[in-house]
């Protein structure tokens, strides 16, 4: 029918420091998508763009370097959607004081 790229995505979950992260790997082209650049694969949807990498640790590397804003945001917004902006601040204060 289409020539087209069709992933067929499967989530896995790797382990990076203590965090469990879920990411994406697609066993059509052995191709491990980052989940933050690629959120729509974890819906088995169809990127238009994406981060792709060969490797588990290419993609660890990867996540890495989003920092650590992804582990703070991902429980903000699961557990605190409305109030994300105001805890930040309040946060940041507190870490300030002694
Ligand atoms: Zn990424």
């Amino acid at each position: 029918m289409s020539s087209r790229w069709v992933p067929r995505w499967k989530t896995i979950e790797i382990q990076i420091d203590d965090k469990k992260v879920e990411v994406c790997f697609d066993e059509v082209s052995k191709l491990y998508a980052c989940p933050l650049c690629t959120p729509i694969c974890k819906k088995g949807g169809i990127p238009d763009y994406g981060t792709y990498f060969f490797s588990v640790d290419d993609l660890k590397e990867h996540l890495i370097a989003h920092g650590t804003a992804y582990w703070t945001k991902k429980i903000k917004v699961e557990e605190e959607e409305e109030e994300e902006k105001v805890k930040v601040l309040e946060e940041e204060e507190e870490e300030n004081e002694e």
